[in-house]
């Protein structure tokens, strides 16, 4: 189970029908397609009604935050309605951009935790270079009662141990291969076994050995195989545990698509 892609944004030439077979043949058995502006959101929502292993989320990245408003903000109402739509975002902060403006990030974010509250849906969050504010923002506001998942998590432990305490899930992607990447092992080594995802973020942040090359889902097992070494886990029980975590989090049910 890929828990956050961007099939949408993979390069021209790699049709979704095209990445989707591959990742089946490489044992996938969903992803969860990822909002990032109004356009892309619509095109989540769309391939979610298109294909019955893709489930859809809509929401605007931080770094396109100067972009929210009212309408953004009732067409996200109305397409978090659609029965495949299993998540709100990505949202959350990025302080790695100057632009827009640490306040412009934390405006929509918020608006984004009241939409999550509002529907009662889960929220993807996108975190770098902002834990404090990240999460002094959920504690201020009232959270859905199924809160949400940091995805591409790439803090420490105290961040993990905070998000975890505020019911949140972590999501590791193919960061955790990378060499340099000793202390985020140890860190996916520590993450209690119910509340961890696995993700590829694709076509962004491929696995080693794929490293620097277009992501896509089909790698995902690349970094299962280093998240279940860490843990000293066998890798086919680790999928299905975590399989078993996107699942309840996202409250979807890949056994009967559809
Ligand atoms: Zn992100
Ligand atoms: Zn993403």
């Amino acid at each position: 189970m890929d828990s956050h892609a961007h099939l949408n944004l993979m390069p021209p030439g790699t049709p979704p029908e095209t990445v989707l077979e591959k990742a089946r043949e490489a044992g996938m058995v969903a992803l969860v397609n990822v909002g990032t502006d109004r356009e892309r959101s619509r095109e989540s929502v769309l391939l979610a009604t298109t294909f019955p292993d893709i489930y859809a989320t809509v929401g605007l990245h931080p770094g396109d935050a100067h972009l929210w408003g009212g309408e953004m903000e009732r067409e996200f109402l109305e397409l978090a309605g659609t029965t495949r739509v299993v998540a709100i975002g990505e949202t959350g902060l990025d302080f790695s951009y100057s632009d827009p403006p640490n306040t412009v990030q934390e405006a929509s974010f918020a608006a984004h935790i009241s939409l999550a509250h509002t529907v009662g849906l889960p929220l993807v969050i996108h975190c770098r270079e902002a834990f404090d504010r990240v999460f002094s923002l959920l504690k201020d506001h009232p959270l859905p009662s199924r809160p949400g998942v940091f995805h591409c998590f790439t803090g420490g432990w105290e961040e993990a141990k905070q998000a975890l305490d505020l019911g949140f899930l972590l999501s590791f992607s193919g960061i955790v291969t990378f060499k340099n990447a000793e202390g985020l092992r140890d860190v996916a080594s520590r993450v209690p076994a119910d509340r961890m995802m696995v993700e590829t973020d694709c076509p962004y942040l491929a696995p080693v050995p794929y490293r620097g090359k277009t992501n896509e889902p089909s790698y995902l097992p690349e970094t299962l195989r280093v998240l279940a070494s860490c843990r000293k886990e066998d890798p086919a029980s680790l999928a299905e545990t975590l399989l078993d975590n996107t699942r309840r989090l996202f409250a979807m049910n890949t056994g009967h698509p559809g």
